[in-house]
């Protein structure tokens, strides 16, 4: 085992394993946290550091902190979704995956920064400033969930947890070099969960390995009477199913994804792990989604019309921010409230989406776009289960490059939305899938693999995943900061 005292470095496996002091796991983080936290960003409340509050059971975590996002809700702490318009909130209940942690004794390490309200792929939309990449201070980690991936990346926490509607998981892990996972829409319950997009928004694991991914949704996934989305399926034990071998395992590799656009790089990396995945067994074929073309555009229609629904919600008179301004504008003194209050508690891509919802569900349009996009988005959900019907899973890059410069996409909302390109189609299907690292780019930059199961097939994707993890050496290489 590494050196003692750089216990921050540890995954959740090997703190078990090795019966880790809680007490002193936690003040080795606290110590790289008070060390590299303002460089990196991660947080946007820190951890409080309390050793006599280590939880005493036999939880599944019990003494493994876990970061937060922002948008969930843990009891009497701050949940803001990093927007001013929920500053100051405190939220009064736990949300069903905090409860699950709770009973499962792990220690609450903080909530993490991200794109307000999990709008944004760089987490450069944050009323708090961005989060860093820890391989490159330069770069973006990734976003929505850009601070629970970089403070997993720069080892400020053991694990997190992250929230994806279309990508926000899986782009930061490969952004960063950790392993990220959107489980099946249904498998975890959203209930306390702040709603950007109801029916693609999914809470999910950030972890340092395949094996902290599949114990941390141990605890998490399950059905939930408070979520009427939530699925009664039984939950099998995810850590049983790492280290089964791959022999047989029909693995498709869909055209659509592997055509102009993509970095070099990633095409190299995800080449190299197709063909380890071959030597352990696995059999690929060349399959069709025929309706990937339209992901994007259905993707940001359906988003933005659910997000401006949800966002209704945030009026300065229930929650967080209420404007100061008390100059009546018009004589309608209420509407004037509101009206300033958003306008001035909501940040840019807040807006930009409340606006495109809004005109996509207007009487006029909603016919020619947010039904028609409903209907292009039962045609990509088909897609994959005409080539599920052959297949296992399905392998793709997670993003079509690895992370870009701070400030380099802001003024391009297009470009930034193109980078979910490869991971917004299982949100609109309803699919699981994982990114893993699979390699760095010669800037030494981290590139993520993307891998997608039938709905409920997580054991899936733990199997293939963790069978190529345990032949490469990626999550070794860790950050220099
Ligand atoms: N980047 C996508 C967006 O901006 C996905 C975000 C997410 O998954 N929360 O909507």
């Amino acid at each position: 085992m590494e050196n003692k005292k750089e216990l921050f470095r540890w995954t959740a496996g090997e703190i078990k394993q090795n019966k880790t002091n809680p007490q002193e796991l936690i003040l080795s983080l606290d110590d790289r946290i008070n060390l590299i936290e303002d460089k990196v960003k991660a947080f946007t409340k820190k951890p409080d550091v309390l050793p006599d509050a280590v939880p005493q059971n036999s939880g599944l975590l019990c003494g493994i902190p876990v970061s937060i996002k922002d948008n969930i809700c843990v009891q009497n702490e701050p949940t803001t979704c990093a927007s001013k318009i929920l500053s100051g909130f405190l939220a009064p209940y736990d949300a069903e995956v905090i409860r699950r942690l709770k009973v499962a004794g792990a220690i609450l390490w903080g909530k993490t920064n991200m794109d307000e309200f999990a709008f944004g792929s760089s987490t450069e939309n944050s009323f708090y400033g961005p989060t860093k990449n820890p391989h490159n201070l330069d770069c973006v980690p990734g976003g929505s969930s850009g601070g629970s991936a970089a403070a997993v990346a720069a080892d400020e926490t053991i694990m997190s947890l992250g929230s994806d509607t279309g990508g926000s998981i899986r782009q930061p892990a490969s952004f960063c070099g950790v392993v990220g996972l959107k489980p099946t829409y249904g498998r975890v319950s959203r209930y306390g969960l702040i709603a950007f997009a109801s029916s693609l928004d999914q809470i999910g694991p950030l972890t340092k390995d395949v094996r902290d991914s599949a114990l941390l949704m141990n605890v998490i996934a399950g059905y939930d009477p408070k979520d009427s989305t939530s699925v009664h399926v039984e939950v099998p034990d995810y850590s049983k199913i790492l280290g089964k071998d791959l022999k047989g395992l029909k693995v498709g590799l869909p055209k659509e994804y592997f055509r102009e656009g993509m970095d070099r790089e990633v095409k190299l990396a995800v080449d190299e792990a197709i063909n380890i995945l071959k030597n352990k067994g696995a059999k690929f074929t060349e399959v069709s989604l025929p309706h990937t073309e339209y992901a994007v555009a259905v993707y940001y229609i359906i988003a933005t019309a659910e997000a401006s629904s949800n966002l209704a919600r945030f009026d300065g008179v229930q929650y967080g921010y209420r404007t100061t301004n008390r100059e009546p504008r018009t004589a309608n003194r209420l509407i004037d409230m509101y009206k300033a209050s958003r306008g001035e508690g909501f940040g840019k891509e807040a807006k930009r989406r409340i606006l495109l919802g809004t005109f996509v569900l207007s009487s006029g349009y909603y016919d020619a776009y947010y039904l028609r996009a409903q209907k292009v988005r039962t045609l990509i959900k088909r897609d994959f289960d005409e080539v599920f019907k052959g297949l296992d899973c399905i392998i793709t890059p997670t993003s079509p490059t690895a992370a870009f410069k701070i400030g380099e996409k802001t003024d391009d909302p297009l470009k930034m939305y193109l980078s979910d390109i490869y991971t917004i189609s299982a949100n609109l299907a309803g699919i699981p899938a994982i990114s893993i690292p699979c390699g760095f780019n010669q800037e030494g930059l981290p590139i993520g693999l993307q891998i997608m199961a039938k709905p409920f097939a997580e054991e899936t994707l733990f199997k293939a995943a963790f069978a190529y993890e345990q032949e490469t050496n990626w999550r070794r290489i860790r950050p220099t900061l």
